[in-house]
């Protein structure tokens, strides 16, 4: 088990469950923004349909206003001073018109409400020549007005005199401006815009800053091409307008029913459009961000909380069983101890002499019970490292004194295999600095292990080599080695390789384990090289005594 793992685990869970959370707050933030665009794109529309609807009441007032004019005696005979005064008047009652006028057949200005010094022909324009042709009510184009120099669209109406003939034709001129008052007063949020634009991509009114725009032609511009690049209907586009600010547009035609009609455009910024909403993503991110990383502490401190839990009560588990192993251990012994001495009297013959089969049963009951003693030590040292009762006493010793005292010990093992070990030490002895009684322990486990795992006949080395702040002592057998795939677990407790378990049933799988935690007690190594088939080499080093 590792924490480390786990918390990785634990947090691509949390990861797993907190992801739709996130996706959902993405859709939640896009389809807010859809909502914006369309609300918007909903008032943009309703707004030029509005602007449109106010041109045409204009329009539709103007035919009969038109008419009206017609009739007046001061039109119809001409009276230049007369009507010019009363059209003055009605300019002042009628703001929809920047300027009323009439013209005679040949398109000569004799009378305005708004005085002009010049002498004013309108011979050209469209409403003109359209009102006498038709002899109706006709509409112009936008223009420049002959009289105001104003941005306007005109209308014409024929007047005849009391003989019916035809005398000229009375207009009005509507102000194209009346759209930014018409814009300022609707209060278009901030960056918004309104255009009019004709078909030939000459802008007739925009607010805000007409001064800038009205008169330029946009032809090459992407507003226009995005109004103008369909059939002439109502609709919606987003495009960088003239002044470089990307924006939602809603459009209209000015006139529904005229096929050239100019359009009406309005234009929110996009960035404005999206301020609203951006705020609410903003939160709605912030707040989510903040719950994860509550779920994320939550679920780590409680997940740790739990797992330690867990890890007490095994901890605990633990802890009886070594517990158990090391009283166990300690009850054996003292009986053992005194099994051996009854048996060992036995063999001595004090109790009575042997006969050569009871000589033999002693012998072999000797061996068993030294093994029994020797795997009780061995759960006994277990016990203490664990409990952190191993004594390591700070001494001194002869290394090769150490070996060759362990080697006398293991001899009649060697013999009973007809095993040679050879000793041999190199290199300037000095003595080592550890606890002889465990360094022994240690060579004796290699040894033993050495002969035991050694097929009869063979050879052990042992060698003692010295350098100035080290001892290494080396077991080497060739014997039946260590299959490669195990021995990396070689040092582990209760390990025995697979090639060993089927020929050599006693070995507890403790002795390593303990030789290498006796190594490290006391600032040393173990090591080994081996080749299945071949041989081992178990090393031991351990610091010199400071000279
Ligand atoms: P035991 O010898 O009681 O099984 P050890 O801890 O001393 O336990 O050794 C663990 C295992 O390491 C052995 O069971 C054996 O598989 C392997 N081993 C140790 N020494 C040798 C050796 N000299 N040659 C081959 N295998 C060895």
């Amino acid at each position: 088990f590792s924490m480390a793992s786990f918390s990785r685990r634990l947090w691509f869970f949390v990861c797993l469950i907190l992801l739709p959370l996130f996706a959902l707050a993405a859709f939640n933030i896009y389809s807010q923004y859809q909502q914006a665009a369309n609300d918007l794109t909903a008032t943009g529309l309703s707004i030029v349909r509005a602007a449109a609807q106010q041109q045409q009441t204009a329009v539709a007032a103007t035919e009969p206003f038109l008419s009206a004019l017609a009739k007046l005696p001061e039109v119809r005979t001409m009276d230049a001073a007369g009507c010019s005064a009363l059209f003055a008047q009605l300019l002042k009652s009628n703001p929809l018109y920047v300027n009323l006028g009439a013209v005679d057949v040949n398109g000569r200005l004799f009378c305005s409400g708004i005085p002009s010094a010049d002498v004013v022909n309108v011979n050209g324009r469209v409403w003109f020549r359209r009102a006498m042709d038709t002899g109706g009510f006709a509409a112009g184009e936008f223009e420049i007005g002959a009289v105001t120099r104003k941005r306007t669209i005109n209308f014409g109406y024929p007047f005849s005199g009391d003989d019916g003939r035809m005398l000229g034709v009375v207009y009005a001129s509507l102000d194209i401006e009346r759209f930014s008052a018409f814009a300022a007063n609707i209060k278009l949020p901030p960056d918004s815009t309104l255009t009019i634009l004709d078909r030939q991509g000459n802008v007739l009114a925009r607010y805000p800053e007409p001064g800038t725009w009205v008169g330029r032609n946009v032809k090459g511009e992407p507003v226009f091409r995005a109004l103008f690049g369909g059939p002439l209907v109502e609709g919606v586009y987003e495009a960088r307008g003239l002044d470089n600010v990307e924006r939602l547009y809603a459009f209209t035609p000015l006139d529904p029913r005229a096929a050239s009609s100019p359009l009406v455009a309005v234009g929110f910024s996009k960035q404005i459009l999206y301020q609203d909403v951006s705020r609410t993503a903003a939160l709605n991110l912030a707040g989510l961000l903040l719950i994860t990383a509550v779920v994320m502490l939550i679920a780590f401190y409680g997940g740790r909380e739990l797992v330690m839990r867990r890890v007490a009560a095994l901890q605990e588990v633990d802890r009886l069983k070594d517990e158990f192993v090391s009283l166990a251990s300690h009850q054996l012994r003292t009986p053992l101890t005194a099994v051996r001495w009854l048996n060992e009297l036995v063999a001595s013959g004090t109790a009575g002499p042997l006969t050569e089969m009871q000589k033999q049963l002693t012998e072999e009951s000797a061996r068993s019970i030294s093994q029994l003693i020797g795997l009780v030590n061995e759960l006994l040292d277990i016990g203490r490292l664990d409990q952190g009762r191993l004594q390591v006493s700070a001494g001194s010793a002869d290394a090769a004194e150490l070996v060759a005292e362990t080697v006398g010990e293991i001899a009649p093992l060697a013999v009973a295999k007809f095993l040679k070990i050879e000793t041999a030490t190199s290199g300037t002895p000095v003595r080592v600095h550890a606890d002889p009684r465990l360094v022994k322990q240690i060579i004796l486990n290699l040894l033993s292990n050495a002969v035991k795992y050694s097929p009869e006949h063979g050879a052990i080395t042992v060698r003692t080599s010295f350098a100035p702040r080290l001892v290494r002592i080396s077991v080497e057998d060739r014997g039946i080695g260590i299959p490669a795939a195990e021995q990396p677990r070689i040092f582990g407790r209760f390990f025995r390789a697979s090639n060993v378990r089927a020929t050599q049933a006693e070995g507890t799988g403790l002795g390593l384990a303990l030789a290498r935690a006796f190594a490290e007690a006391m600032g040393g190594r173990v090591g080994f090289s081996s080749k299945e088939n071949t041989g081992s080499t178990f090393w031991l080093e351990l610091p010199a005594e400071a000279s």
